[in-house]
This record gives C-alpha cells, sequence and structure tokens, in this order.
C-alpha cells in the first residue's frame, strides 16, 4: 500500500472510531469475530485508593467458548466484569470484542447495545408484569429492532419469545406473574430477557447462587445449550455446576488477587498446590 493511501485509511479508521465512540449502534458497527477470539483482555490494572483489585489480567475466551473462572471472594471476577461491561474504566490495559472493537472506548450502554449480555448477581426482573411481557419487554428495548413499545409482536418475534420460553424452562408460566417465581425461576427469566437481544457474549456473575440443587442442574443444561451460539464467562463457585459445564474437557481460569493463578482443566486446577492453598482447601 502507498504511503498516502495508508494515511487516508488511517483518517477513515480515526473518523469511524470516533462516531463509534458517540453511538455504535448509529455506525453500524460490526464485531468481527473472523479471528475466532470472542473477548481479549490484555494487561488490564483496576486501583482503588492504591488498592489493585485487578492487577494485569488477561484473557482470552474463544468464539463459541464457555469459560468458567473460580476464584476466591475479593479476587477480582466482579472487577473484570464491570472493565468488560464499561461500568468500570481501568487505568490501563486493553479490552476487545471481537477483533476490532475497542471497549474501553464504549459507554455501559453501548457495551450492552453491541451484543455483550451480562447477569448480574441478583434478578433484576419485572416483578409485576408476567414472564411472558418481560420478555417482550427486553425484546423491545432492544434498539437494533426499533419497535415500539406498543407496537404488535410480529410473528417471528412472538416465535422468538417462544424459543427462549423453552430454553429457559418457563413455557408452562408465560402468563404467570414474574413475582410470584422460585428465586430459581427469576434468574432464569433474567437470563431468557439478555437472550432476548441476542448476545454474542454473555458475562453470568454467581447464576445459580441460591438456587436449589435441581435448578442449578438445569441451568447448567441451559448453558450447555447456549454454548457455540454464544460465547459463555461464568463466574461460580459451584464446584459441581463448574464441574457439569467443562465436561471434563473444557479449560477453567482461576483468578486471585486480580491476575490469572491457574488456568487449565479443572482436575488439573483442583490438584494445583497454589490452588488449593488460596482457595479450595478452605
Ligand atoms: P470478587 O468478585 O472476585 O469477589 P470483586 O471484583 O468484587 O471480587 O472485588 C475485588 C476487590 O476489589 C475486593 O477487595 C473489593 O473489596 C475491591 N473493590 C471492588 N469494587 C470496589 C470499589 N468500587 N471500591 C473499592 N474497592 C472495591
Ligand atoms: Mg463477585
Amino acid at each position: 500500500m502507498t504511503p498516502d493511501l495508508m494515511a487516508a485509511g488511517a483518517e477513515k479508521l480515526a473518523a469511524w472510531n470516533a462516531r463509534a465512540k458517540a453511538d455504535p449502534s448509529a455506525t453500524g458497527l460490526e464485531p468481527s469475530f473472523r479471528q475466532g477470539v470472542a473477548l481479549y483482555v490484555e494487561d488490564i490494572t483496576v486501583s482503588f485508593d492504591g488498592f489493585k483489585a485487578l492487577n494485569n489480567l488477561s484473557l482470552t475466551i474463544d468464539v463459541g467458548e464457555l469459560r468458567c473462572i473460580i476464584g476466591p471472594n475479593g479476587a477480582g471476577k466482579t472487577t473484570m466484569m464491570d472493565c468488560i461491561t464499561g461500568k468500570t474504566k481501568p487505568d490501563s490495559g486493553t479490552v476487545f470484542f471481537g477483533s476490532n472493537i475497542d471497549l474501553l472506548a464504549l459507554k455501559e450502554q453501548q457495551v450492552s447495545q453491541i451484543g455483550v449480555g451480562r447477569k448480574f448477581q441478583k434478578p433484576t426482573v419485572f416483578e409485576q408484569l408476567n414472564v411472558f411481557e418481560n420478555l417482550e419487554l427486553a425484546l423491545k428495548a432492544d434498539r437494533r429492532v426499533r419497535a415500539s413499545l406498543f407496537s404488535r409482536l410480529s410473528g417471528e418475534q412472538l416465535d422468538r419469545i417462544g424459543e427462549v420460553l423453552t430454553l429457559i424452562h418457563l413455557k408452562d408460566e408465560a402468563q404467570r406473574t414474574a413475582g410470584l417465581l422460585s428465586h430459581g425461576q427469576k434468574q432464569w427469566l433474567e437470563i431468557g430477557m439478555l437472550l432476548m437481544q441476542d448476545p454474542k457474549l454473555l458475562l453470568l456473575d454467581e447464576p445459580v447462587a441460591g438456587m436449589t440443587d435441581e435448578e442449578t442442574e438445569r441451568t447448567a443444561e441451559l448453558f450447555l445449550s447456549l454454548e457455540g451460539q454464544h460465547s459463555l464467562v461464568v463466574v461460580e463457585h459451584d464446584m459441581k455446576f463448574v464441574d457439569q459445564l467443562t465436561e471434563g474437557r473444557k479449560k477453567v481460569t482461576v483468578l486471585h488477587e486480580g491476575s490469572v493463578l491457574a488456568e487449565g482443566l479443572l482436575s488439573e486446577v483442583q490438584a494445583n498446590e497454589k490452588v488449593v492453598e488460596v482457595y479450595l482447601g478452605r
């Protein structure tokens, strides 16, 4: 490429990045997953009053991968999700969605619009609305759909809600008021609401905390069915759940003091002396 072409290209890219920063949905900014990477975190550091909640944390999640993250309380797991979703800006480091989207340049709402869904620990569904209406609202809140809250659902949208109801095991509860659901069902509904926006990457922070054993098992089945279509990052303490999700062959990441302490099969990290000392041996 000639130097002037390169300069023109760089100028275009800068202008495009500036527009993307203002409003990614307006630019049609699309993440590119051609290189097989869904999320690329490199060397992020976050300090709170001099205390490093994250300390040069690096992590790569492949397209369609289901990755479990474990580690003691205070290891920085939630802070890591805060950095990916734009809630907290790290002091330094890089966070990319796909190979082309600099997530650190985006606001929290933009990160969610571009295809990163996040599930917080506490379920936040609309308690007064029924299950179906919660999903309908989530669908219409998607700016790409541009449906008004009062417009009728298209056949396609109805089908999608039906699909999600089946996935989250709430088909028979569609007309039930969300406030009357069990804790586990509320968690599923919230996951369903995230799915209505078809996120490429799903971040799930302690999704089975407070669930019964049966609900936990069904949640693992749900996540396994999403794997491949979506990339999932699951933070969890429940080792039985992690074991079910990793199926004896997937990598888990152990965080400790804001960095990756170990990475490997669950059986490998469970046998790792450092991991036993700081986490599993408690
Ligand atoms: P985890 O989710 O792994 O339990 P967190 O990411 O919540 O850990 O917290 C990591 C560390 O950062 C903890 O020591 C926590 O007290 C601290 N921390 C998190 N958020 C803040 C904040 N907003 N202000 C000060 N300290 C914080
Ligand atoms: Mg946490």
